[in-house]
């Protein structure tokens, strides 16, 4: 398989993003964020490194990035506090790690792929996966570290409510929650990874804050194995952003791979399926990203936008925000 077609994509959240409120200026900072994470996966894959590390620097960089709901830029909880959620998986055997509800890890997506790679387990959470961090030497950032003023502002806004809110979100969405109708602008920041190497494996990860003031101890899709990621060399490698309890409800990774498998499709028919079809009719919003062992990229969105890039060694390299 030597040789074969290599490509990553990358997504760093979607949802209603309006054009109107983006300035040349931000779009800017969005995009050569997005680009240099990008590139940070794509030099892996280009020396022949392999498809995991590709999907776990090119998460580093999105982490790393405060204008993403993930690692550094993660949101608030109901509690004033920072709860961050990560998984990866490895496509060539089926191996994967994932983490829920840690704290004052820099790089959530690395605890994961050691997670995979140093225990027995796949999901750690809490206090015991905090307790492994230590244990295995993954650096620890103070409470600060994550300190953002304008999502301080969004959490400030709908504390004293039941309310949870989509990342990115300004003062118009104080009323707005999850799943609400008239939500004119949602905006998910999880970010992730996919890519197939040029041994033909693929790899995905994704790592999130989850949702400005979610209930302490909330579980999105995104460390859950199956719904917001997924890989397998036999069909694809899918990453997911959206309301995160559509993804799970819809065990929507796992059912992109289950249809190219069963029923045959090709990944972008899959993708649609699953994003326009079958997401949308449970009320779910947001998109994904896919990769096939061919090097086919797919980033489909039902929302308005989906911060996105991929790169293929057939020169194609593809960095939007809006449809
Ligand atoms: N899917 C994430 C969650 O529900 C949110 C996002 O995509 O931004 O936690």
């Amino acid at each position: 398989m030597e040789g074969s077609k290599i490509s990553i994509a990358i997504h760093g959240g979607a949802g209603t993003i309006a054009r109107s409120k983006m300035t040349a200026e931000k779009e800017q900072l969005y995009t050569s964020s997005l680009e240099h994470a990008l590139n940070a996966g794509y030099d892996i894959l280009e020396k022949g490194g392999s498809a995991l590390d590709a999907v776990e620097q090119a998460v580093i960089s999105l982490e790393d990035c405060d204008l993403f709901n993930a690692g550094k830029g993660c949101v608030f909880n109901s509690k004033g506090t920072h709860e961050l959620d990560a998984s990866i998986m490895d496509g060539s055997n089926r191996k994967a790690g994932a983490v829920a509800g840690i704290y004052c890890i820099k790089n959530p997506i690395s605890l994961s792929r050691q997670i995979m790679e140093k225990t027995e387990h796949v999901f750690m959470m809490g206090e015991g996966a905090m307790e492994f961090a230590d244990a295995i030497g993954i650096q620890r950032v103070d409470q600060d570290y994550f300190y953002n003023e304008d999502r301080h502002k969004q959490w400030l806004s709908i504390r004293d409510s039941e309310k949870f809110q989509l990342d990115h979100s300004k003062e118009k969405r104080k009323k707005k929650i999850v799943g609400e109708k008239e939500d004119t602008d949602k905006k998910f920041g999880t970010v992730g990874a996919v890519a197939v190497d040029k041994q033909g494996n693929l790899a995905a990860a994704t790592s999130t804050g989850g949702m400005t003031n979610k209930k302490y101890g909330r579980v999105g899709d995104s460390p859950i194995i199956g719904a917001g990621t997924y890989a397998y060399n036999k069909t694809c490698a899918v990453s997911c952003t959206g309301n995160g309890e559509f993804f799970i409800r819809g065990v929507v990774a796992y059912d992109v791979s289950c249809l190219m498998e069963y029923q045959g499709l090709s990944l972008q028919e899959a993708c649609d399926e699953v994003i326009f079809n079958r997401l949308k009719e449970i009320g779910g919003e947001g998109g994904l990203i896919a990769v096939d062992a061919r090097g086919n990229v797919a980033m489909p969105f039902n929302s308005s936008g989906m911060y996105r890039g991929s790169r293929s060694s057939d020169g194609d390299v593809v960095i939007r925000i809006f449809k």
